[in-house]
């Protein structure tokens, strides 16, 4: 496979920096604040196309509002992120466009609990890409299929699993055709034995060449689909590297004072 890294600006081919190795995500010094809280802290991160990122912290240390103002279910007090080259606009139509192409995936599963499986994942396209209710069900029913819960398309939420809850919550964020796909700590709600159906979805996703970042503190997941791993505390990135590199040399006590602590 490639990594991005063999792809870096300073070694791609020059028919390579406009597909892989191209930023797909940009965030240039990004700080944000709630009220006296500083939360993130000149936060500077590129995500190349095709790279999965993986983002690890302690608790409250800025990885869920890092990946919320990606797409912009945040403001940022400064700074700027870019999407695709492209800086995400304070409001208006250029916004809803570029939101839509960042899927995001939560914890909680946030299906609509009074919305068939099927429903829930074609309701975008059809309101947001205006695509025809037959292409989208059409569409919906190949990506059940991927994550392996089309059989499970005319019931509800309630009634499947957290496991195929939350497959059924990355087909619904895949329908919208996202440049990049974020996940904030998707398996942490769920029973052990469905962290893996999840976790096998997402690797699956990575070997496509799906641009990922994912906040999670699965190392298995790590050390196989990551390409880089970004280690946040106290809102700022301390470290970030190869994951061999990291989880075998951290260089900063936080870094080394929290991976005691997991693995
Ligand atoms: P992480 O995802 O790494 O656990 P968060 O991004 O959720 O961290 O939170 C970072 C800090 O910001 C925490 O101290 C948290 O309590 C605080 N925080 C998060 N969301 C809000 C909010 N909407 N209002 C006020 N404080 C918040
Ligand atoms: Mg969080």
């Amino acid at each position: 496979t490639t990594t991005p890294a063999q792809a870096s600006p300073a070694t791609a081919r020059p028919d390579e920096a406009d597909s892989n190795g191209r930023p797909l995500v940009e965030l240039r010094h990004v700080d944000k604040h709630f009220g006296d809280l500083h939360v993130l802290k000149d936060i500077n991160l590129t995500v190349s196309k095709g790279e999965v990122l993986v983002v690890l912290g302690p608790s409250g240390s800025g990885k869920s509002t890092m990946c919320r103002t990606i797409n912009r279910l945040e403001t940022i007090d400064s700074g700027s992120i870019l999407i695709d080259g492209t800086p995400l606009p304070q409001e208006g139509r250029e916004l809803t466009r570029l939101r839509a192409e960042v899927g995001m995936v939560f914890q909680q599963f946030n299906l609509f609990a009074n919305k068939t499986i099927i429903d829930n994942v074609m309701l975008a396209p059809v309101k947001v890409r205006h695509v025809s209710k037959q292409d989208a069900h059409d569409e919906a029913m190949e990506l059940l299929a991927r994550v392996g819960v089309d059989s499970q398309a005319e019931k509800y939420p309630a009634q499947l699993s957290g496991g195929q809850q939350q497959r059924v919550a990355i087909a619904r964020a895949l329908a919208m055709h996202p440049k990049v796909m974020l996940f904030d700590e998707p398996t942490s709600a769920l029973d052990p034995e469905m962290v893996n159906e999840v976790l096998d979805v997402m690797l699956e996703l990575a070997g496509e060449g799906m641009t990922m970042i994912c906040v999670t503190h699965e190392m298995g997941f790590a050390r196989k689909a990551a390409d880089r791993v970004v280690f946040m505390a106290d809102g700022k990135i301390l470290e970030t590297g190869a994951p061999d590199d990291f989880f075998e040399h951290p260089r900063t006590e936080r870094a080394k004072d929290f991976l005691s602590k997991i693995i």
